[in-house]
């Protein structure tokens, strides 16, 4: 009875080990801290895909794959590669779009901070109001309306 119970418990921490190894995609992808940006993923698929040519190179070298069989892997690999790396630098030209219109977008806010504080200092004392006003926040000047 005691030794059921020992194999029991025994098999269930064999398929507890085991599960993540026999789980799709492997183990590496389960330990993998993940990258959830599209740029991270594309780059993860890419690393896998790399693992498998090098994995296909071994095994090629060690007899173990036919050199048809090879060949057409090894293609379907790189296609898939070209694929990853085409979509990722069209990730980096979106980004790079992004950051520009951003850039723009931020002098342009800045370019009118600067006219809108000149439009709000005061011509009697040079105070810079914050905001637009009929008084002079600093002195009570009244202010030249727009
Ligand atoms: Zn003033």
């Amino acid at each position: 009875m005691l030794l059921a119970i020992a194999i029991l418990i025994m098999a269930g921490l064999m398929i507890f080990v085991a599960a993540p190894l026999l789980a799709p995609g492997g183990p590496d992808e389960a330990t993998l801290p993940i990258d959830v940006t599209p740029q991270g993923d594309l780059k993860r698929r890419r690393m896998v895909i790399y693992d498998n040519l090098q994995d296909l190179e071994f095994e090629f070298k060690a007899g173990k794959i036919a050199p048809d069989d090879y060949d057409s892997l090894r293609r379907n690999y790189l296609a898939e590669a070209a694929q990853l790396m085409l979509a990722s630098q069209d990730q980096e030209k979106m980004s790079e779009q992004e950051a520009l219109v951003e850039r723009q977008v931020a002098a342009r806010r800045a370019e009118r901070r600067e006219t809108d504080t000149e439009s709000y200092a005061c011509p009697k004392c040079g105070y810079e109001n914050p905001l637009p006003v009929k008084f002079c926040g600093e002195c009570g000047a009244k202010m030249p309306g727009k």
